[in-house]
């Protein structure tokens, strides 16, 4: 029997909106930051850390369930980039009407990310969006289209904006 303590504690399943499952672990938050949310948006937001996943390497993976929102193209790029076996399922009416994985992109124009190089153009005051190229998948490397610094997995982890 489960008590109505142990029933609050579960995730909970939602009506309408979206779910990234097979998100690295410990990466939740930083797909909360790409998403721009921080809670004070009023709408139910999950977050599942470190839950047991025999889908991923490490054996662990994070869940972020969040009602009434729905990503756009570009923010699921960005979740790729850090968590490449993501897949953002969307809920309507308490039913999953599309899953997909998400893809490495070959490249990021203006979205979540800045230039790890403080000259880079595009951390000046210049209207120039950033824009990176894919170098590579495995290890993760990509490359500023205007300063040729790459940034490693760790470097986006450390400038997402
Ligand atoms: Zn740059």
């Amino acid at each position: 029997m489960t008590t109505e303590l142990e029933e609050s504690l579960r995730i909970r399943k939602i009506k309408e909106g979206t779910v990234i499952d097979h998100i690295n672990p410990g990466n939740a938050l930083y797909v909360l930051k790409i998403l721009k949310i921080s809670g004070k948006e009023g709408n139910i937001i999950s977050v599942a850390m470190n839950v047991p996943s025999g889908k991923l390497k490490s054996g662990y993976k994070d869940v972020v369930k969040i009602e009434n929102r729905e990503l756009d193209p570009n923010e699921i790029n960005v979740i790729a980039l850090i968590s490449p076996y993501a897949t953002i399922s969307i809920i309507r009416d308490m039913n999953i009407v599309s899953k997909m994985r998400v893809k490495l992109p070959d490249e990021i124009v203006n979205v979540g990310i800045k230039c790890i190089n403080p000259n880079c153009i595009t951390n000046s005051n210049e209207p120039v969006n950033t824009h990176f190229k894919l170098r590579s998948s495995d290890p993760l490397e990509i490359e500023c289209v205007y300063c040729n610094k790459t940034m490693t997995y760790n470097d986006i982890l450390q400038n997402l904006v």
